[in-house]
């Protein structure tokens, strides 16, 4: 489902250059969940944003679920990014002025999805995330874990195969985190969705099936 073939990415800056990632080889079957391990800076967001096809690498190539993403057009990496990956980060992303299923309807209306289909959609995720009884609700009058909770309905809502989640337990007591990573698993054995999860957490980390260290931007085999 995810394949990287000697991918390396550095960021080039005004008089500095950073290897973010050096020729990783890393491959995740479909259905998989798998831990993303590693301490502050070695390339965990970069790694995650070649797989969203936010960005692209500097050598080697991202395939996600058939397509090698450089060499997709503008407008099929855009397509890609709307209905084949779900994200989730650290803090929510969620849009304050919309409530809580206007914010999960949003990627399925950019998809074009007719407003009344988008709504009865969101509606779904959000019973599926245990959030249907806040619907109405704004992200302030909601707490850390029920946000998101709303932000992995939203990522869910056009059934991407692949959902990438960047620290998602990081801003949440025990108990939130917990339930937030045990929603993740139901959503990967019940639905099929395989999960990349990025944590500094090693209790978040054995929600997944097998976890992967990073290193300086490189993948070892031991942490
Ligand atoms: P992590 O998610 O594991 O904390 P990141 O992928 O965010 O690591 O960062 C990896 C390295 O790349 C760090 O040294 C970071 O400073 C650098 N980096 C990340 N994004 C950029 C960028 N846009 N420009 C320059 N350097 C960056």
């Amino acid at each position: 489902m995810i394949r990287l073939v000697q991918v390396s990415k550095i960021y080039d800056g005004a008089g500095t250059r950073v290897t973010a990632l050096a020729n990783v080889l890393l491959e995740i079957v479909r259905g998989e969940f798998v831990a993303l391990m590693g301490p502050s800076g070695c390339g965990k967001s970069t790694l995650l944003h070649l797989i969203a096809g936010v960005d692209l690498p500097t050598t080697g190539e991202v395939w996600v679920d058939g397509q090698g993403l450089s060499r997709l057009s503008d407008r099929a990496l855009s397509q890609f990014r709307r209905d084949r990956v779900g994200i989730v980060y650290q803090f929510y992303n969620l849009l304050p002025t919309m409530s809580a299923w206007e914010n999960v309807a949003l990627p399925a209306l950019l998809a074009g999805v007719p407003v009344r289909v988008a709504r009865e959609r969101a509606e779904e995720r959000l019973r599926l995330v245990g959030m249907l009884h806040r619907k109405d609700h704004w992200p302030h009058e909601l707490s850390g874990g029920e946000m998101q909770r709303v932000a992995i309905g939203r990522a869910l809502v056009n059934e991407p195969p692949v959902l990438l989640a960047d620290e998602p337990t990081g801003n949440l007591d025990s108990k939130a985190g917990r339930e937030v990573l045990e929603l993740l698993a139901r959503m990967n054995a019940e639905r099929g969705v395989t999960i990349l999860l990025a944590t500094h957490s090693q209790e978040a980390a054995a929600f997944a099936h097998r976890t992967i260290h990073l290193r300086d931007g490189t993948i070892s085999a031991a942490p």
